[in-house]
């Protein structure tokens, strides 16, 4: 990069010569060491960061053709000074008395830094001012945005143009970095000789129609008008696109070169599994099947896999997930599988112990409610290899955790954790095969991005003979009427969740509603029927008794909190209520539905819920009219866009300052094809990958 050489040699202190960034920074005219500091505060690194430091909105203030001078309106005029003077009324203000190019009288008044504005509005002296006409016994404009014009062809920055705004804290505005200093520095180095290299293969900026890159970063921070600007903002739009979507491909390229340490599954059998399929009382899916013969089949190659099993709650899984472990424990290959609760751990432990009987293959459960005892031996099975397949939490991941040969990660719901989690668990193995699940469904687009470097596999229907859930929404004046059906259904020996939302904020108040509501249920309401209540917050012996009776059948009304959102399993119960629906989101609604209808009886979900806000009524509209989440999730990336949806520790768009996944969903289409296609990159596109995107990482391999 070709830097720019200041006005002569400016003292920049010692610090610069021992921080490079520093000195980048100084070289910049108008910046100082002091200025330097505070853009490097600010996350500005380099004259590249500077210049990728892009505006936040932008002020119209074009000189307009006719000008209106009209009390109330924001507008942009050019005046020449008449005279100053110093005013005393109830507070005292400095005013300059000028006249518009139309010979209009305009008083621009300023309440503070009287001394130093009589010094700039001088006599004669012509500039524009920006701000809104106010009518004060004459027009004015209070503290109006200015620059003195000197030359008629001078370029104005501050005024007369599009102008840029941007973001910054009120720490920095307070040294003198605010709008103003930004566009001062930002134009001062776009007028210099300082070039960036294109990112964007040649041939590329010219088929996709796109400015080139420095003719963008102009235009990005001093458009000359409305079109150029859009033109350079979707410009830099598809180049950070691009290369994201380069980055993402190069990460798949890498593990593709990557060769598995242990030995390849032997192709396709596995007695294990075979005895298991007999013994299941019901048959595979024919997409469960497809999604087990997609993942062994990779299991074949000789490099490491990373696949995302997608499929919509109650879509089996689970199952998938048993049948391809077996394929490698039959190989002597270590299999691990995470899942975010304790209560979902045990649950897969149980069905797979079930599952397995005594087929030989060694089961292990490691959460952190186990004794000292207990655990030291699960630690030691594992580490000399007589554990085949460990189910856990968050314990898994702990540094004495230690495989004799893990060779296959296995994340239950991933969203709900961190990329760094999911590393160190894949860490313990020796290049390991990843599977992460989700129920989630993540929309086409944020696939295409966030998970460019995975194998998608897609369950796409649920086991038949699924008899679909109502979904119902009710008002509290209908609460009799529901306990009374629910103590139909009950006595009929089916079972039913109560489900109450408890959010970080106001967790305690949230957890006294639940258990208050839990008192009065099983005192008043049904004392005959057995009520229990679960949260996180109970120990979790008590935690385990309790989930434990109630999938045995022996506990009928299961007040909880949202600790059941995810994966529970009990097919017998079928009533669902949700309080306070209003509070959840789109998602949460469809997870916890999903906890019924996991049998053949007819299920329900009943919503209840008084008037809310608009956000509330689509969300629960949405869950009413459709129990399919891959609609649901659509709606839901409307509504709260896509980091909230990938869970905010992962979703890992960090690296994306201009182009939205949501916003710009054809754009994302585009540039990712180009990507495909144009993998030719220029020389600084690499380093530019590596500064943007590898901070952020995201995916799971
Ligand atoms: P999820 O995809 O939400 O994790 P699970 O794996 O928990 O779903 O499966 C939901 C329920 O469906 C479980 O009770 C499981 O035993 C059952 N199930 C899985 N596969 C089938 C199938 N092919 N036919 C019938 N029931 C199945
Ligand atoms: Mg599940």
């Amino acid at each position: 990069m070709k830097k720019q050489q200041s006005s002569g040699t400016r003292s920049k202190g010692s610090s610069a010569k021992t921080n490079p960034a520093l000195a980048e920074l100084t070289s910049i005219a108008g910046v100082g060491p002091a200025r330097a500091e505070l853009l490097l505060a600010a996350g500005i690194k380099s004259l590249e960061d500077l210049l990728y430091f892009f505006p936040r909105r932008y002020l119209d203030r074009t000189f307009a053709e006719s000008t209106v001078f009209r009390a109330g309106i924001e507008t942009t005029l050019i005046v020449t000074v008449q005279t100053a003077y110093l005013a005393h009324g109830r507070m005292s203000r400095l005013v300059v008395q000028t006249r518009t190019m139309q010979g209009e009288p305009l008083s621009l008044v300023f309440f503070r830094g009287a001394q130093y504005f009589r010094r700039v509005f001088v006599k004669d002296a012509t500039f524009v001012v920006s701000g809104k006409l106010e009518f004060y016994g004459g027009m004015q404009m209070v503290h109006p945005d200015f620059e003195e014009l000197d030359s008629e062809d001078a370029e104005t920055i501050h005024v007369g143009r599009i102008v840029p705004v941007y973001p910054g804290s009120e720490a920095l505005k307070k040294k003198g970095l605010d709008s103003r200093g930004f566009r001062r520095i930002l134009h001062s180095v776009l007028e210099s000789s300082v070039t960036l290299p294109d990112l964007l293969p040649d041939g590329l900026v010219k088929s996709a129609r796109v400015l080139d890159r420095m003719q963008s970063l102009h235009a990005i921070h001093f458009p000359q008008n409305k079109e150029e600007l859009a033109l350079a903002r979707h410009t830099l739009k598809f180049e950070e696109l691009f290369l994201f979507s380069a980055h993402m491909k190069q990460k798949r390229d890498e593990r593709l070169r990557e060769p598995r340490m242990l030995w390849p599954l032997a192709p396709g059998k596995s007695k294990q599994f075979d005895s298991l399929r007999a013994r299941l009382p019901f048959q595979l899916t024919t997409e469960q099947d497809k999604a087990i013969l997609a993942i062994l089949k990779e299991g074949t190659t000789d490099h490491a896999f990373a696949f995302l099993l997608q499929g919509d709650v109650g879509s089996g899984k689970t199952l998938v997930a048993l049948a391809s472990m077996l394929h490698y424990t039959e190989n002597r290959v270590q299999c691990a599988m995470l899942a975010p609760t304790e209560v979902l751990a045990r649950q897969h432990f149980r069905t797979f112990v079930d599952l397995l009987g005594l087929s030989g293959v060694q089961v292990d459960l490691l959460i952190s409610a186990d004794s000292k005892k207990s655990k030291a031996q699960v630690l030691d099975r594992l580490a000399r290899g007589e554990t085949d397949i460990v189910i856990g939490t968050h314990s898994l991941l702990e540094p004495e955790v230690v495989f004799e040969s893990l060779g296959l990660v296995i994340i239950d719901e991933q969203h709900r954790f961190g990329v760094e989690q999911r590393e160190s668990l894949r860490r313990k193995g020796k290049n390991p095969d990843v599977i992460g699940m989700t129920a989630t469904p993540i929309p086409r687009t944020l696939c295409l991005t966030e998970f460019a470097d995975l194998s998608l596999v897609t369950l796409k229907e649920k086991p038949a003979g699924r008899v679909p859930i109502k979904t119902i929404r009710l008002a509290e004046d209908r609460r009799p009427g529901l306990y009374k059906s629910i103590r139909n259904h009950v006595s009929n020996g089916r079972q039913c969740y109560i489900v109450y939302p408890v959010i970080e904020e106001s967790e305690k108040l949230d957890v006294r509603a639940a258990t208050d509501a839990y008192e009065e249920l099983r005192t008043s309401i049904f004392p005959d029927l057995k009520v229990e209540l679960l949260h996180g917050k109970m120990k979790t012996e008590d935690k385990d008794r309790v989930f434990r009776e109630f999938r045995a059948g022996r506990v009928q009304i299961l007040v909880s909190t949202t600790v059941i959102e995810v994966g529970v399993d009990v097919a017998n119960a079928t009533i669902m209520v949700i309080e306070h629906a209003d509070r959840f989101g789109i998602s949460q609604l469809h997870q916890l539905r999903g906890r019924v209808g996991r049998g053949s009886e007819e299920s329900f979900c009943i919503l209840m819920a008084g008037e809310t806000t608009e956000d509330g009524e689509e969300r629960l509209n949405a869950i009413v009219n459709s129990d399919n989440g891959f609609e649901l999730a659509e709606v839901d990336l409307k509504i709260r866009g896509p980091g909230e949806i990938l869970g905010k520790r992962q979703h890992g768009v960090d690296g994306l300052r201009i182009a939205s996944l949501l916003e710009d969903r054809k754009l994302v289409e585009e540039s990712f094809a180009a990507a495909n296609e144009w993998t030719d990159l220029p020389p600084g596109a690499l380093e530019f990958i590596k500064n943007r995107f590898s901070s952020a990482e995201q995916s799971l391999s």
